[in-house]
Order: structure tokens, then C-alpha cells, then sequence
């Protein structure tokens, strides 16, 4: 700007251009809070209650780490975030899932409890409705790995009764279910004998499937048997990073929309643009070789160091926002409005979210953008919930039929 400029000049010019840009932002910014608040918002993955397991945090105050907890969740618009019951691959061979995942529960009905007022665990579409009706913090439970079923095919009912509402069925190794997309090896060539008989009995007792983390193989063998809508619950658009099986491909994303199942966008930026994929691939070599040389844990103090140093040298590209709402319209030119959803994987990607998208306090970050790309506050509704809604009834009327 001109420092030439005489007062009278520049306060015009603010007059004409900057105060209604201003004023603009401000009500895209109150519009976007209202609809966060005003409508049923659901995040079908957060991974609070392993992050609580590791290193424990009472969540249903605010917490200085980590990107959940009430306080937080309440800030953002949030309803109902899936509390992700994850249970390392490793485990399918070394045992211990099943224990892990029932005390992994446990702990979410220990927030409730500590917090009877303020929070719920939810089981189906309609208490997660009730929940938001009532005010409350609606917790619904996604099972993240097949592998605590412990090759027991009973133990999918025994799970439903505890209140799981999907199930990933693998996680990053193939398992007793079904090959993964980021295993190499496909000893399985899709699912197993065990995992089709498991996705039968989903659909029987009603727990959604989730197909984030299998092999493409295996996301079209479930298509096949599923008889209801599928979810993916916390996956983007390959489209933006090409080669990454761990996201959807578009010809995927439009069967999975055929039989009316949904796409839940991560945010993780090596979920979203392809330089922070490129990043976390090289990262993720150079640590492995680190880790092997040095024969240490993930936890160790070695491998934090390294990881400091690393990105210190080499900074992270983190994703914005913008790469964000590119997924959302990405699914939307594919396949219309009603098949996408929200699945952040808040606590679940480590320090690699979008600047703008750092705890679930942003969600009306989120919304301002979708407003700002054109999006009716109808169509809105949908991608925060009412998606995902659709999907779990439908699930819960099968199994009731
Ligand atoms: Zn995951």
C-alpha cells in the first residue's frame, strides 16, 4: 500500500472494501458455528480412547494434549464421535486383542460415568439422535481390527452386546478377516472363509462393516456379500494420491455409493495432497531402517528424537484446509451429495492434520468452508451426519426384519 495515501483516502477505502469484507467473514463465520451447533454431527473415527490408554487423560475435561476431549468436542458442534476400539496388528499373532479391546470399552464407559450429564454411549441411529436431542455427547464404539473376534464367530454378537456399532475389519497386516492395504502380502486374496462369515453375521446382528484399511480385493468381495450399505470410516479420494490403496479409488467410491454405503474423509494430510504422502512414505522407510539398526520400540525415547530431527531438517508439508474440501467436492462430482461423510481421525494420525483442522474444535472451520464453496446448509446436514445416519439405520432395520 501507498504510505502516500492521506488518512481521509485510506479510511474510504476501508469503508468500501475492508468493513464489508470484514462483516462478510463474520457472518459466514456466526452462519457456520450455528449450523455446527444446531445439527447432528458425527465423526466416524477418533482414536481418544488408545491415545487414553497410553498415556491417561480424564477427556471429559479439557485436556492440553491430544485433539478430543468435552470441553473441546462441545466448542466444535460435535454429537457424536466414534470412539475408535483399536487394537494393534501385531496382536493378531501375539494375542491379547480381545482382552485389549474389552478394557478399551471399558474406559469409554468410565468417561460416561465420570461425566452421567454431559455424555452417552450410543448404540444405534435413533440413541444417537435421542443423545442430540437431549444435549448430551452421544459416544458410539467402531471396533478398529477384526482381530479381538479371536476366530469365534459368536464374538460378533458378543461385541454388538457391548455396544460396537462397526467394524473395521482389518487393520495394517491381513488378519483371521481379510487382507490389508497396507500389507504387501495377500495371503488371503481378499477375505477369508472366516471374514465372509463374519460379514454375514455383521449384517445379522447389525453392526456396520467398515471397509477403511482392507484391500481392494477384499472391499469388493464384501460388496458382494454385504446386504445392506457399507461404510468407509475413516478414508479419502486416491484420486489426490495416486497409488495409495489405503484411500478409495473413484471406480470404489462409486460402487460403494451404489449400494448406498458412505465415504468418511480423513483429514490426515498424507490421507489428503500427495507431497505429505510423498513425506510420510520416505519418513516411514528411513525410520523403519533407524528402528531395525537400532532395535527399538516405537516408544522409545531414540526414535522421538529422530523423528524430531527429521522434521526439523525436512518440515512437514502439511495439508490446509482447502486440500480438505477438495476430497468432499472430489465425491460429490462423482457420485452426488448423500454418499460422504466425516471421519477425521482425530488422535489417530499424530502430528500430521491441515492447519485450520487441528481438534475437533474446527468442525465450524469445516463447515465455513463447505459454505464457501457453494454448498446449501441442506446439503451440509448431510456430510455431517445425516450420511452417515441413512447407513446406520438401515443396518439397524436389517438385522430387525
Ligand atoms: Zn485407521
Amino acid at each position: 500500500m501507498d504510505n502516500r495515501l492521506t488518512p481521509i483516502l485510506a479510511s474510504l477505502i476501508c469503508a468500501v472494501l475492508l468493513v464489508p469484507s470484514v462483516e462478510a467473514e463474520e457472518n459466514a463465520q456466526a452462519r457456520a458455528r450455528n449450523l455446527a451447533q444446531a445439527n447432528i454431527l458425527i465423526d466416524t473415527h477418533i482414536d481418544v480412547p488408545y491415545r487414553i490408554s497410553e498415556k491417561w487423560e480424564d477427556v471429559t475435561r479439557a485436556t492440553e494434549k491430544g485433539e478430543f476431549d468435552l470441553p473441546r468436542a462441545r466448542a466444535g458442534g460435535l454429537d457424536v464421535p466414534f470412539m475408535s476400539i483399536y487394537t494393534p496388528a501385531e496382536m493378531e499373532a501375539e494375542g491379547g486383542s480381545f482382552q485389549l479391546a474389552n478394557q478399551l470399552i471399558d474406559m469409554v464407559e468410565a468417561m460416561v460415568a465420570r461425566a452421567p450429564d454431559a455424555a452417552v454411549i450410543v448404540r444405534t441411529a435413533a440413541e444417537a439422535e435421542a443423545a442430540f436431542r437431549a444435549g448430551k455427547l452421544g459416544l458410539a464404539l467402531g471396533m478398529e481390527n477384526g482381530s479381538p473376534l479371536d476366530h469365534d464367530i459368536a464374538n460378533v454378537g458378543y461385541f454388538r452386546d457391548r455396544g460396537i456399532s462397526y467394524i473395521t475389519l482389518t487393520h495394517s497386516l491381513s488378519n483371521q478377516l481379510s487382507d490389508s492395504s497396507y500389507d504387501k502380502n495377500r495371503p488371503l486374496q481378499g477375505l477369508s472363509d472366516f471374514g465372509r462369515e463374519v460379514v454375514r453375521e455383521m449384517n445379522r446382528v447389525g453392526i456396520m462393516i467398515d471397509i477403511s484399511h482392507v484391500s481392494d480385493q477384499a472391499f469388493f468381495q464384501v460388496l458382494e456379500i454385504s446386504r445392506v450399505p457399507v461404510i468407509a470410516s475413516h478414508s479419502s479420494a486416491r484420486h489426490y494420491t495416486p497409488g495409495f490403496e489405503r484411500n478409495m479409488s473413484d471406480e470404489m467410491i462409486v460402487a460403494l455409493a451404489e449400494h448406498g454405503g458412505v465415504i468418511q474423509i480423513n483429514f490426515g494430510s498424507s490421507f489428503l495432497t500427495n507431497e505429505a504422502r510423498e513425506w510420510s512414505d520416505e519418513f516411514y522407510d528411513k525410520l523403519e531402517v533407524f528402528q531395525e539398526a537400532g532395535d527399538f520400540d516405537e516408544q522409545d525415547v531414540e526414535v522421538a528424537a529422530f523423528t524430531k530431527d527429521y522434521r526439523k531438517e525436512k518440515p512437514f508439508p502439511f495439508a490446509t484446509l482447502s486440500d480438505v474440501l477438495d476430497h468432499f467436492d472430489h465425491v460429490v462430482k462423482l457420485v452426488g451429495i448423500d454418499y460422504v461423510g466425516i471421519g477425521s481421525d482425530f488422535d489417530g494420525v499424530g502430528d500430521s492434520l491441515p492447519v485450520d483442522l487441528k481438534d475437533v474444535s474446527a468442525f465450524p472451520a469445516l463447515v465455513e468452508g463447505l459454505l464457501g464453496r457453494g454448498y446449501s446448509e441442506q446439503d451440509i446436514t448431510k456430510i455431517m451426519g445425516g450420511n452417515l445416519l441413512r447407513v446406520w439405520r438401515q443396518v439397524g432395520e436389517f438385522t430387525a426384519l
